[in-house]
């Protein structure tokens, strides 16, 4: 059984990244600058933005964490996101998700410049996704790419279920699986809140490659998984325990001790798709940085 290691994959991508900005340094050049949103102090968001910041400097990139309070108003973030829109020494904007309810996500998605989007939310980006051109491919789909990429896992012709349709993660993996590319070409079923579990059970059971991102802890057992299936578990939760130092531990949609033993492959979380996802985003900012594909 093979432990899909997103150590091992995320610092292959990031050694080509130092490599890539230690050139323009060297050139005299700058290098790609992260601007990254935060709006409230959620432990989770703070955990993830300082994890993309600190992974920003590892690998040579800028980056500037702009920090506002949970009473944010929408204009105040639309005018600092237009502010950054328009600076030329910024490469890509990312707001760290969810923003608090007074606050319409879409509405600040859709003022990222499409150039600048590295999570590669806009709908610009995900209807040239759709489509199949050039874009930002949303960071966590495209950091399970690379990981099957890194880990030579073969899509053509396979049967891929994927659990959970989120704009972010479920949806754009059912659609790049089922895309003519090297890690697509696959056969692709969606399940979602409305597939009946009987249906998804037997769904489940026929996937060669399983991605599962519901956020619901230890959502698929071992007795649906096809022996030999390839697991990408995208879940993350915190699931309170007094035993950890931090008061929780971090659990993933599949149960992983029961699932490795009949996968032939499997992402551990934490250590699996999470830093895909970073290394997703800073591919994301390199391309950025070397030229706008959309013009208006
Ligand atoms: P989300 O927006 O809450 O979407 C969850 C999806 O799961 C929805 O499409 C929902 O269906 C579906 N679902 C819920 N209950 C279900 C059930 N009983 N059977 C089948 N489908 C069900 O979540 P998300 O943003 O996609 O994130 C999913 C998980 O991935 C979370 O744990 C999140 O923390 C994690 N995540 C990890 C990364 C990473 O880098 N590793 C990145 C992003 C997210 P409906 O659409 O019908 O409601």
């Amino acid at each position: 059984m093979l432990i899909l290691d997103g150590k091992i994959a995320s610092a292959a991508v990031k050694a080509e990244l130092l490599k890539e900005n230690q050139s323009l340094k060297a050139a005299g050049k700058r290098t790609p600058h992260l601007a990254a949103i935060l709006v409230g102090n959620s432990g989770a968001s703070e955990t993830y933005v300082a994890s993309k910041v600190k992974n920003c400097e590892e690998t040579g990139f800028d980056s500037s964490l702009i920090r506002f309070d949970d009473q944010v108003t929408e204009s105040e973030l639309l005018s600092k996101i237009k502010e950054l829109n328009l600076n030329p020494t910024i490469d890509g904007i990312l707001v760290q998700l969810p923003l608090p309810k007074h606050i319409d996500d879409e509405k600040i998605i859709e003022a990222i410049d499409p150039n600048k989007d590295v999570d590669g939310f806009h709908p610009m980006n995900i209807g040239r996704m759709v489509q199949g051109l050039d874009t930002f491919i949303p960071a966590t789909p495209y950091g399970v790419l690379l990981m099957l990429e890194y880990f030579n896992i073969p899509t053509k012709g396979k049967h891929a279920v994927v659990v959970g349709r989120s704009n972010i993660v479920g949806r754009p993996m059912s659609i790049l699986l089922s895309s003519e590319h090297p890690q697509g070409n696959a056969h692709v079923t969606l399940c979602h809140r409305h597939t009946p579990k009987a249906a998804l059970d037997l769904i489940v059971k026929q996937a060669d490659i399983l991605v599962v991102a519901v956020g619901i802890p230890e959502f698929i057992k071992a007795d649906i998984i096809k022996p030999g299936a390839v697991i990408i578990d995208v879940g993350i939760t915190r699931v309170p325990d007094e035993t950890a130092k931090k008061g929780f531990r971090i659990k993933g949609d599949v149960t992983y001790e029961e699932v490795s033993k009949v996968a032939s492959a499997i992402t551990p979380v934490p250590g699996g798709v999470g830093l895909m996802t970073i290394a997703g985003l800073l591919k994301n900012t390199m391309k950025a940085y070397k030229g706008h594909y959309y013009h208006n």
